[in-house]
């Protein structure tokens, strides 16, 4: 009885893990597909200067529009591009197509505008062709590397190795911003980011959402934006919903902000009439 039951279980276990490996087979075929046949493009998310709410730049966040599945979120995608090594084909797509969208906005509209770009910690640990011709690509657009930032999430660094600060170093010798994403999930202290050279800290979300009076978060967010400013970082606050959190976060002194407060990720044309909008107020 108890054997069989054991057996039975295991069976169900099996199963399930079967149909996630054949899941994920599948979306790798298609995501195979999806960079030839155009189906991956970018929305661009405005992040602000908390003080005078103007945007300063734009995160580029990735979306895939598949034929059957619709619009499949990065968290779902990203991380098998990670396993299967598409990353490295869909990381070049994202910094050529941000870019070139930049060095487009910054001649029409605001030409100190800046772009802020997720990259994976799987390029960063294993350079690839694509990464060789990036300032090249950049010089070309006449783009300066101080108007382009990195975004890295807080994980990674703590498996930092020898080859991922060199490129980071590499990229900060072109004057490339680096910001560490998430910051806050991890486990880094921020002195030992310090030595790492980085530019921004982005706040997490998760301490943004409970950002209210009485909260252990208000503190925390007290605590971690001062710190930062000591060792001289920016610090950008990610998923601001509300007035009240926004507020609180300027009073801090936090110099950044993005969320839905602002505006939610937008499409092209969208970015585009904002852009259009704020230079009609200069
Ligand atoms: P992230 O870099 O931390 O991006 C911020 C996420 O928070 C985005 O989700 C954005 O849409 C969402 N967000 C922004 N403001 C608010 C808000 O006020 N409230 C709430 N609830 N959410 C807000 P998204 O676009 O789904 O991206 C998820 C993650 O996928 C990103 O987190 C990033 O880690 C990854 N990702 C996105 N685009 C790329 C890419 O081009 N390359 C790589 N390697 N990763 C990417
Ligand atoms: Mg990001
Ligand atoms: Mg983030
Ligand atoms: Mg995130």
């Amino acid at each position: 009885e108890a054997k069989s039951k054991g057996r039975n279980r295991w069976c169900f276990f099996s199963f399930d893990l079967h149909q996630k490996s054949v899941e994920r087979q599948s979306l790798t075929n298609d995501l195979r597909q999806a960079l030839a046949n155009d189906e991956l493009f970018l929305l661009y998310q405005p992040i602000v200067d908390l003080k005078t709410n103007r945007l300063v730049k734009f995160e580029a966040l990735i979306r895939w529009q598949h034929p059957v599945r619709g619009i499949v979120p990065p968290d779902t995608f990203i991380p098998v591009a990670e396993e299967s090594g598409l990353i490295s084909e869909i990381g070049d797509f994202v910094f050529k197509q941000s870019l070139r969208q930049l060095a487009q906005w910054r001649s029409h509209y605001a030409h100190d505008l800046m772009m802020s770009i997720n990259i994976s910690p799987y390029q960063l640990a294993a350079p690839d062709l694509h990464m060789v011709g990036w300032f090249d690509f950049l010089h070309k657009l006449g783009l300066p590397g101080e108007s382009v930032s990195l975004e890295i999430t807080e994980n990674m660094l703590m498996h930092h190795t020898d080859v991922v600060s060199a490129q980071l170093l590499a990229f900060r010798d072109q004057g490339i911003n680096v910001a560490l994403d998430d910051f806050g999930t991890g486990y880094s202290a921020l002195a030992y980011l310090n030595r790492l050279d980085i530019d921004y800290i982005k706040i997490d979300r998760s301490f943004v959402k409970d950002l209210l009076e009485g909260h252990m978060e208000k503190d925390l967010c007290e605590a971690i934006i001062s710190m930062a400013h000591k060792l001289s970082l920016k610090v950008i606050a990610e998923g601001i919903e509300t007035e009240q959190q926004a507020a609180i976060l300027q009073q801090f002194g936090c110099d950044l902000g993005q969320g839905y407060l602002f505006a939610k990720p937008l499409p092209v044309e969208d970015a585009e009439a904002l852009l259009a909008s704020q230079m009609m107020e200069k």
